[in-house]
């Protein structure tokens, strides 16, 4: 009797189970989901209803903003650049420079991981092109020819970016 009454407790657990992964599989279907790695993915539709169309432009379909144009190239606040469609930290103000193109300009992102970095050979050039770590926007490109102390210049569109000012 005691096996009887077991079986059935096991055999209810089971079709539980099955009962809710299949619900799971089904009917949720995330919007955007954040990967292990802590990336988000979203389909090319949620970003267009997220960005403006410039920011649209420029982060998803690797547009360039014109020079002189873009809210940060003569910005001097004391602050964090954020990525504009994910809110990643990805610039310090400390390592902002005058590069005199007309693009926000630094000699090194906030952090490793804060982009990746990937070569570009649209345009009839070898760029290395530069994205958020976490989103894969594109931010500009990455050219070695910056100031001390890393020689490199991250050319980085204003549209991409969002200063958060410094709290004083
Ligand atoms: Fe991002």
């Amino acid at each position: 009797m005691k096996w009887i009454i077991f079986s059935a407790f096991i055999c209810l657990v089971i079709a539980g189970c099955a009962q809710l992964k299949s619900g799971k599989n089904s009917s949720e279907k995330p919007k955007s989901i954040e990967n292990m790695k802590n990336k988000i993915v979203k389909s090319e539709e949620e970003w267009k209803n997220e960005l403006s169309p410039e920011e649209y432009r420029v982060l998803r379909e690797k547009g360039t903003e014109r020079a002189f144009t873009g809210a940060y190239w003569n910005n001097h606040e004391d602050g964090v650049y954020l990525c504009a469609a994910c809110g990643q930290e990805l610039f310090d103000s400390e390592t902002k420079f005058e590069s005199g193109t007309g693009w926000p300009s630094f000699f090194a992102p906030l952090s490793k991981e804060a982009v990746e970095e990937e070569t570009d050979i649209s345009f009839g050039m070898v760029r290395t092109e530069v994205m958020c770590g976490k989103c894969g926007g594109h931010l500009g490109h990455v050219f070695n020819d910056g100031p001390k102390p890393t020689k490199m210049r991250y050319c980085i569109n204003s549209v991409s970016l969002k200063f958060q000012k410094e709290k004083e």
